[in-house]
C-alpha cells in the first residue's frame, strides 16, 4: 500500500516538525519564524508493506502580496491532490472559539481529513480534552494528538494513516 498525504494548517504549528520525525531526518527547516517553508518538500516514509508519501506546506494564512498568495496556493492545491490530508493545529492555541476559515476550506477539498493535534508535551490532559470537544462539530476521519518534539502519538499516526492508504 503507498499513498500521498498532505500536512496542512497554521504557521508554526509544527508540520515541518512533524515530517522530519516522521522521516527520522531533519529533511524540513524548523523554525520559530513563520514562513520558514515556502515551498511544498516530499518526504518518503517506508514502513513494512506500506510508503507514505508526506507534502510539507507552508502555513495557510492571510495573504499579503504575491509571495505569500503563492504559499497559500500551494498548500490549498496540495489538498486537492494527495489521499489523505493531516489538519495540523498546536494545542497551545486553546479550544476553537470562533469559525475556522482555514478549516473550512481544507475541508472542501473532498479527501479524508485527519485533525492533528501538535505540541500536546505543552499541555494538560484536562485542556486537550477541551479542545478535542471544541472540535467535535468537524467532520474529521481521525483526531490524533501528538507531540512532533517528544515523538509522543507519532507512531499511532503512522498506523492510523496506514489503514486508510
Ligand atoms: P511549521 O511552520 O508548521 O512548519 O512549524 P515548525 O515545524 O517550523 O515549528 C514551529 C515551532 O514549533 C518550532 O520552534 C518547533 O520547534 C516548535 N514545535 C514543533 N512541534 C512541537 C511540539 O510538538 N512541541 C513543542 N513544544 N514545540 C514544537
Ligand atoms: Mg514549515
Amino acid at each position: 500500500r503507498s499513498g500521498f498525504v498532505g500536512i496542512i494548517g497554521r504557521p508554526n504549528v509544527g508540520k515541518s516538525t512533524l515530517l522530519n520525525r516522521v522521516l527520522g531526518q531533519k529533511i524540513s527547516i524548523t523554525s520559530n519564524k513563520p514562513q520558514t517553508t515556502r515551498n511544498r518538500i516530499l518526504g518518503i516514509c517506508n514502513r513494512p508493506g506500506e510508503q507514505m508519501l508526506f507534502l510539507d506546506t507552508p502555513g495557510i494564512h492571510q495573504a499579503r502580496g504575491p509571495l505569500h498568495r503563492y504559499m497559500v496556493e500551494q498548500a490549498l492545491s496540495t489538498c486537492g491532490g494527495v489521499d489523505l490530508a493531516l489538519y495540523l493545529i498546536e494545542a497551545t492555541s486553546g479550544p476553537l472559539r470562533r469559525a475556522d476559515e482555514v478549516l473550512e476550506r481544507v475541508a472542501a477539498c473532498g479527501r479524508p481529513l485527519f485533525l492533528v493535534i501538535n505540541k500536546i508535551d505543552q499541555v494538560p490532559r484536562p485542556r486537550l480534552l477541551e479542545i478535542i470537544e471544541s472540535y467535535r462539530s468537524h467532520d474529521f476521519a481521525e483526531t490524533i494528538p501528538v507531540s512532533a518534539l517528544t515523538g509522543e502519538g507519532v507512531d499511532g499516526l503512522l498506523q492510523t494513516i496506514g489503514r486508510y492508504l
